[in-house]
């Protein structure tokens, strides 16, 4: 039986020459519960010490319908201010371009003021990778391109990516940008597969785009499944699991990176441990009849 090969031990974003662990570690549920800084940072640690370097934030994150815009930014900005040397363990990345009550903003003036934004919040110059959070529909890519490419020219932004666009709109972008972009973040998971057959993850692998995989456990559904679909998805991932002495969700997370793209899955849990433990993912060994096990359970009907 065919085995796949295992990811490697570092990927780059794009063309960017940027290293980056194979998975990374995002911020969306950071704000939640009360969290303190302390927490914060314990949750910090617990990735860096795991070796997942990558963290995904973004500026929205932390914000409830009414109120917390940037609030996830600016605890993880207080971790990083009381302990700067953190700062050089990790590559930051972030993302904006939803504006409550509005839904999306892509306008020169108000990409340049949230960039500088996120900044100030997260306490650093740079970061090393800024992502549009999701297409503005309003906004001309060209005028778009020419803000992300002076945000990069001035030092502010490393790369580029781009989060929830449609394949033609990652195009126009690119069409338009001086810097060749880095990196795309669709959710992708064991029971969201549209990117296996839409096209995105072709499209990707031809502009050497990173894909990141948002929601790799479908929100945690993966953890506790409730649909006989959903259930027969983590039956075929248990069999890998179980057989190397792994978890589902490590299960889950392999299975992402074993695609040729390279799919960093982006870890949304808030717990230490769990976050550590996704490291294991590395180790996972996939033959080509388990990773389709996983496919054909996900789409719910044998391949043709
Ligand atoms: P996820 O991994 O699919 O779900 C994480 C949730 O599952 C957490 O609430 C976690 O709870 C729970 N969970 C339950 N059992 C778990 C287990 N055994 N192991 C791990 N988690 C378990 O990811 P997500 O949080 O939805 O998204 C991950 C990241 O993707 C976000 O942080 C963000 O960076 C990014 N994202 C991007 C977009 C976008 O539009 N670009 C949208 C959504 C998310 P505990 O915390 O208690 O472990």
């Amino acid at each position: 039986m065919s085995e796949l090969p295992l990811p490697p031990t570092t990927r780059t974003l794009g063309a960017s020459g940027i290293a980056v662990s194979p998975i990374a570690w995002g911020m969306w549920r950071l704000a939640e519960n009360g969290r303190t800084a302390a927490d914060a940072a314990k949750l910090v640690h617990a990735a860096l010490d795991a070796g997942i370097t990558f963290l995904d934030t973004a500026d929205i994150y932390g914000f409830d319908g009414s109120g917390g815009f940037g609030d996830a930014e600016a605890l993880l900005g207080e971790v990083i201010a009381a302990e700067p040397a953190l700062r050089d363990r990790m590559v930051l990345a972030t993302k904006g371009g939803i504006l409550p009550p509005l839904p999306y903003d892509q306008s020169a003036d108000y990409l340049g003021a949230a960039v500088d934004a996120s900044l100030r919040r997260l306490q650093v110059d740079s970061v090393d990778l800024w992502q549009i959070h999701r297409p503005d529909i309003l906004a001309h890519p060209q005028e778009t391109a020419r803000v992300l490419d002076d945000a990069v020219a001035s030092g502010k932004i490393r790369s580029l990516g781009v989060s929830n666009f449609t394949m033609a709109q990652t195009a126009a972008l690119q069409h338009f940008l001086g810097n060749k972009l880095a990196t795309t973040q669709p959710e992708i998971s064991p029971l969201r597969i549209d990117c296996f057959e839409n096209g995105e993850l072709d499209q990707a692998m031809m502009l050497g785009l990173t894909p990141m995989a948002w929601s790799p456990l479908g929100g945690g559904r993966l953890a506790a499944p409730e649909t006989a679909r959903d259930k027969a998805v983590a039956a075929a991932l248990d069999a890998v699991a179980q057989a190397q002495g792994v978890s589902r969700t490590v299960a889950a997370y392999s299975w992402l990176m074993a695609h040729p793209a390279g799919i960093v899955p982006i870890i949304g849990s808030q717990t230490p441990a769990r976050i550590a433990e996704g490291a294991q993912a590395l180790n996972v060994r996939w033959t080509r009849t388990d990773w389709y096990a996983v496919l054909v359970a996900a789409r719910g009907e044998r391949l043709p």
